[in-house]
Parts: structure tokens; sequence; C-alpha cells
């Protein structure tokens, strides 16, 4: 029994975002269980030896191993598809895992990646240290600039690699041009598009061909577990993404996948009030600090692009303190509630100190050149009282002097 499912395209095809983030993707078991089952198997069982060679052949419909197949790994996957607005998504452990494969997947020795410079940690790592050890070259541009892509591309540039808003300095793409520059010269583009959601943006309505996601911050946005996605078109993610997925495995597990299934019914709600927190407590910083970088007020210098191609602005953005990392520091310590905690997309309110923390690893003078600076800190707004948090950070910047 499978009656109403949220899998049949033909139905969710007039479903509105709202709908699919509750409803999408699910399927039922024969017992029509309400709420989406958690399928905790590694293995199939199949009625006859015939069915089995008929599964692995793929000419009988159904699951062989968890590695390759999970019904609630799938149901996650159809869902995030919906959202996105995609033909298809393969979920992954991490949001790392997902760059990786989307990366690794398609790229080969002597090919180019023209990617962001201001990016999260990791991605940077991916860039600048993982691709260039097989042989594919980088090179790293701002990416406020959409003629510094035209400008960096060559014959053998396979893909654009970025992220916007960007961790943590908050620059943004100008999804539009850097897709329509991408599409004219034959490059496919990859969007990280963890700090937005499709909540929020849809990189593919702007003409980006990939949208990878770390699903551990918004998606799953209660500080829980670690996931990943990438969509793309259903050639892409068959043919290219899932050989290399299904043979390295950075698999999702079913827990997981079904934690960020629940996350997922509520995202819509949390980004919206968490975007208009962290908007009230970027308007209580601004003047209190030296430097705000929040995409949402009109102070930011893109933030005309931001408000063209999000719908709203999201719960993080980063401020800069003249006293670098010391006063930094100094800062973090004095909050009661804010914790320091280098997660985002949590309901809670966290901040950090990037320099020290999710940017250590990038080497000093390319941190500099991002816009990582010793006084920079990056709050995730969460869904608290947005008065208990300007009180706090009230009572954290005085005790400092501020
Ligand atoms: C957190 C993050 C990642 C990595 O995701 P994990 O789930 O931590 O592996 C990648 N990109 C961006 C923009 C992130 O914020």
């Amino acid at each position: 029994m499978k009656r109403r499912t949220g899998q049949d395209r033909s139905i969710t095809a007039s479903w509105r975002p709202a709908t699919l983030a509750v409803r999408g993707g699910t399927a039922r078991s024969e017992w029509g269980e309400t709420s989406e089952a958690m399928f905790v198997t590694s293995g199939y069982a199949y009625d006859c030896a015939a069915d089995a060679a008929a599964r692995f052949a793929g000419e009988q419909a159904g699951m062989t191993y968890s590695r390759l197949q999970n019904p609630t790994v799938e149901m996650l996957e159809e869902r995030i598809a919906l959202l996105e607005g995609a033909e298809a998504c393969r979920s992954m452990a991490t949001g790392m895992a997902a760059m990786t494969a989307a990366l690794l997947c398609q790229l080969q020795t002597g090919d180019h990646v023209v990617a962001g410079r201001a990016a999260f940690g990791s991605c940077r790592w991916l860039t600048d240290t993982l691709l260039p050890k097989f042989g594919i070259e980088t090179t790293i541009i701002d990416a406020r600039d959409p003629q510094a892509f035209a400008d960096a591309t060559k014959a053998n540039t396979k893909l654009y690699f970025f992220e916007t808003p960007a961790n943590p300095t908050m620059d943004v793409v100008d999804l539009r041009a850097v897709c329509g520059i991408a599409r004219e010269r034959g490059v496919l583009t990859v969007v990280d598009n963890a700090f937005a959601t499709p909540a929020l943006q849809r990189p593919m309505e702007f003409g980006a061909d990939i949208v990878a996601y770390s699903a551990t911050k918004m998606m799953d946005g209660q500080g829980r577990v670690l996931a990943g996605a990438v969509c793309g078109t259903a050639a892409f993610i068959n043919d290219v993404l899932l050989p290399f997925t299904r043979n390295t495995g950075p698999t999702l597990s079913p827990f997981n996948a079904w934690v960020v299934l629940k996350g997922l019914e509520t995202l819509d709600l949390r980004i919206r009030r968490q975007s208009e927190n962290a908007l009230a407590v970027g308007r209580f910083l601004e003047g209190r600090v030296a430097r705000i970088n929040h995409p949402g007020l009109p102070s930011h210098p893109q933030h005309d692009l931001a408000m063209s191609q999000m719908a709203m602005t999201g719960p993080i953005f980063s401020l800069e303190v003249d006293g670098g990392r010391a006063q930094a520091h100094a800062l973090l310590d004095a909050l009661r509630l804010i914790d320091i905690s280098n997660n985002i997309g949590d309901s809670r309110s966290l901040m950090t100190h990037p320099a020290s923390t999710t940017h250590s690893g990038v080497a000093e003078e390319k941190r500099i050149e991002m816009g990582v600076s010793e006084g920079l800190l990056r709050l995730n707004v969460g869904l608290e009282d947005p008065a208990d948090l300007i009180d706090d950070l009230d009572q954290a910047l005085s005790s400092i002097g501020l």
C-alpha cells in the first residue's frame, strides 16, 4: 500500500514549497504511518535468488544495500529535490562530503576550476590543496565581481564553484550574471547554498547547474546531525554523481536522514523568524561595532543584489571589532546567553571567531585576502527572543568598553 505518497511527481508538481516541506518525498509502508518511517537497515532480503539477480541487474525495482539505496534516505532526497526545483538529489554524510563529491565526480587531471575566495574553510582546502594534488588547476577570484569569472576562464575551465552569501564575510555573488557567463562559455556552476537554503534562494532559477548543501545547518536547523546534499539534473545525478558516491560511500545514515526530514518540516518557519531576528540584532549592532557585514542591512555594499535574489537574508552575519583577536575573544568570553560555538543554522544563537576556529586552517595571508580579519566575529541568530540576544550583546560589549 502506497496511498497518496509525496513521491509521485504528477501529484507533487502543483504543490507549493510549504506543502513540499511537510509532505514532499513521503513514501508510506504497508502500515500507512503518517510520519516518515526510519528504516534502520543495512541490507534487504529477496523472495528468491532470481529476484536478487534481477535487482542487481537493474531489471527489477527495489533496494539492494543501504550504501546504494535506503527508503528513509530516498524520502529526504526527493523532498530536497522538490524544494530546490531540481530533477534529482543525492544526500551525503556531511556537507563536505557533498562538496567533495560534487567536484571530484566530474573533474579529472588537466581540468581547471574557478572558485570564490570567500568560502567555508574546508571548501578552500578542496580548491587550494586537494584539487591541485590531482593535477586540477584552480584560480581563486573575488566572486563579488562577475567579470572576474569571465577573465579567469580558460579553454580547460570545467567548473565555477562558489557560495553566496559566503562564509563568513557575507560576500554576495550575482547568481544571474555568473551563471550566464558560465552558460555562454560551456562551464558548469556548482553553488554552495548552505546559508540560504531553497527556502530563501533557489540558484537554479538563475541558471545554476548544481546546488550543494551542508544540510547540517538550516535544514536540520536544531544542531543535531551532520548531513549534505547535491542537486542537479537527473542525468548528472544518475550518470555522473551516483557512480562516484556508490563506490566511494559518503552515504547518509537513515537516522540522520530522518532527523533532517523532520527539520525540513519547519525550515520555512525557522529561517524566516531567524532572518527577522538577525535583522533586529544587526540593527542593534550597527554603529556599536567597527563594522558589520549583513546583507539584509542597506549598509551592505551588495544589499540590493542580495534582496533581488533572496527572499530574506538568513540568520548569519559577521561583525568586526577594532581590537583584533584579544578584543574579539574578550567579547565572546563576556557572553552569558549566546554560546561560543562554530556551528550555524542552529535554533540557538551561536558566535565564533573564524580566524581561530573555522578558518584557522586557511593560511594567514589568504585569510586576510578573503576578509577574515583577527577582529571578525560570526553570529548565527537563533529563535530566542531577539530582545534577550540584544541585552546579552549589550552587556558583553559594555564589559569590554564598547
Ligand atoms: C558548514 C558548511 C560546509 C560544510 O558542511 P558540513 O556539514 O560541516 O560538512 C560547507 N559549506 C558551507 C557554506 C558551510 O557553512
